[in-house]
């Protein structure tokens, strides 16, 4: 569980969140790309998984305005654009974290 328990929310520059994980990780999130990440039922189609948002009506520099705790295992974030219905799950922030690399490849296998 640790990889998915995180000990610290914060920002990072101006925009981003970063998370630090139990187990270590740092992950650092472009506020954009959570923005366009958004699992929420606006912006997914929930029994298709097919992508409702536009991501030309996002604006460029759209970013958090309030990062809430949902229990012990989500997150909800209010956006700039005044959307703020998607609640991000620590395992969906962990995958969403493109540059996590901790689990070795089989050898042989290119990257
Ligand atoms: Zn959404």
């Amino acid at each position: 569980m640790d990889r998915t328990t995180p000990v610290e929310i914060s920002r990072e520059g101006a925009h981003d969140v970063a998370i630090l994980w139990k187990d270590g990780r740092r992950s650092s999130y472009a506020a954009r790309y959570l923005r366009l990440a958004c699992p929420c039922a606006q912006c997914i189609e929930e029994i298709t998984g097919r992508p409702l948002l536009d991501p030309a009506t996002v604006p460029e520099d759209v970013h958090p305005v309030r990062i809430d705790a949902v229990g012990h295992y989500a997150i909800q974030i209010m956006f700039s654009d005044g959307h703020g219905t998607g609640i991000f799950t620590f395992d969906r922030l962990r995958e969403l974290d493109r540059e996590d690399s901790d689990s070795p490849s089989p050898s042989g296998s290119p990257a």
